[in-house]
C-alpha cells in the first residue's frame, strides 16, 4: 500500500512514537506506520531477530527518512532494557507506542481450547502478546512528557475472540482479554500524566498472524459476510483509528477498546433470507 493512500497532514508533526510489530508490507503495524508517518510523526521500529530486520528494514527505508531500527524481543528482558536504552539515547523523550505483536503456538491455534491448550502454550501467548504490552507501556511511560508538555498515547492490537469464543483463536482470546483488562489498568495508572492508552479491536485483516490460525480463511468471509457494511476491514479503517487515538484528536478518550470491525462485533445474528 503507497503512502499517498493515507491522508496527509500535520496531526503527528513534532510527535516520535516506537511502532512494534512490523513484520512485512502486509502487517497492521505497517498500515499504521505510514498513517503516522503522512502526518508528520518521527517514528522508530522494534523488531524481533535479525532475520526479521532484513524484512523490515527496506518497508522503513521507503518511507524516506533514515531508519531508526531497534531489535526488541518481548520475551528477552535485555533485549526490552537495550531497546528502550537506545531509544532514550538518540531521542530522550517517546510521545507514543504501538504496540502490535501476538504470538501462539500453532498447535494451540486449532480444535478444542480445553484440550489444546499447554502450560508453556499459556504462559508463551500471555507473555508476548499481554504481558509485552504492560512491560512496553512501563518503559514507554518513563520516556513521555509530563500532563503539563502533552503527556502521551498508546495503543495496542486486539480483536473480539477475547469476548466471543471464535473457533481456533482458543488461547489467543484468552490472551486477548488479559491485553484489553490491561490497556483500562494501566490507562488509570497512567491517566494523571496525561498519557492516554487504548486498544483497537479490529476485525480479520489478511496478515502473517492470521495465516497462523487454522480457518482463517472462514474467518475473513464471515467477517465480511456478517457485517454491518458487508465488507472487510480496511487497513485505512484500522490505521486512521490508530491516528485518531494516538493524536491530539483523541483528546479524553482513554481506557476504551475500539472495534473497528465493519460493525461484525455488534451483530448478534446474521442476515436471514425470508
Ligand atoms: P503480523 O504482521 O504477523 O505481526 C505480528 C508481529 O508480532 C510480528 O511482527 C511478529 O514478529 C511479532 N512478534 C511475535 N513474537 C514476538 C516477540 N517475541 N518479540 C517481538 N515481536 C514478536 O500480524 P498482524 O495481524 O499485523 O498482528 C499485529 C497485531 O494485530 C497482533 O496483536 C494481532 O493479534 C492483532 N490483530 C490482528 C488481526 C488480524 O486479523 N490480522 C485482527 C485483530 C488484531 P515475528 O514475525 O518475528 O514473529
Amino acid at each position: 500500500m503507497a503512502d499517498s493512500e493515507f491522508p496527509t497532514g500535520t496531526l503527528m508533526k513534532g510527535k516520535r512514537g516506537l511502532v512494534m510489530g512490523v513484520a512485512n508490507k502486509n502487517s497492521i503495524a505497517w498500515g499504521i506506520a505510514q498513517q503516522l508517518h503522512a502526518q508528520g510523526a518521527e517514528l522508530a521500529f522494534s523488531y524481533q531477530d535479525e532475520a526479521l530486520e532484513k524484512r523490515v528494514r527496506p518497508l522503513v527505508e521507503s518511507l524516506g527518512n533514515e531508519p531508526f531500527m531497534v531489535t526488541a524481543d518481548v520475551t528477552n528482558d535485555e533485549s526490552m532494557d537495550a531497546c528502550f536504552a537506545a531509544l532514550k539515547e538518540k531521542w530522550g523523550q517517546l510521545d507514543f507506542l504501538v504496540h502490535a505483536i501476538a504470538f501462539a503456538g500453532k498447535d494451540e491455534l486449532v480444535g478444542s481450547f480445553t484440550h489444546n491448550t499447554s502450560r508453556l502454550g499459556f504462559q508463551r501467548a500471555m507473555d508476548i502478546s499481554a504481558f509485552s504490552f504492560v512491560d512496553a507501556a512501563r518503559r514507554a511511560s518513563e520516556m513521555m512528557p509530563s500532563k503539563e508538555d502533552g503527556g502521551g498515547a498508546m495503543v495496542s492490537l486486539t480483536y473480539l475472540g477475547s469476548e466471543r469464543v471464535v473457533p481456533n483463536y482458543n488461547v489467543m482470546g484468552v490472551a486477548k482479554a488479559a491485553l484489553e483488562a490491561s490497556t483500562r489498568y494501566i490507562a488509570r495508572d497512567l491517566g494523571p500524566q496525561g498519557i492516554r492508552v487504548n486498544a483497537i479491536s479490529a476485525g480479520p485483516m489478511r496478515t502473517l498472524a492470521m495465516a497462523g490460525i487454522s480457518g482463517g480463511r472462514t474467518l475473513m468471509k464471515t467477517g465480511k459476510d456478517w457485517s454491518m457494511l458487508k465488507e472487510d476491514t480496511t487497513m485505512e479503517g484500522v490505521a486512521g483509528s490508530a491516528l485518531y487515538l494516538l493524536s491530539d484528536l483523541g483528546k479524553s478518550c482513554t481506557g476504551e477498546v475500539l472495534h473497528v470491525d465493519a460493525g461484525f462485533h455488534a451483530v448478534g445474528v446474521p442476515d436471514i433470507e425470508e
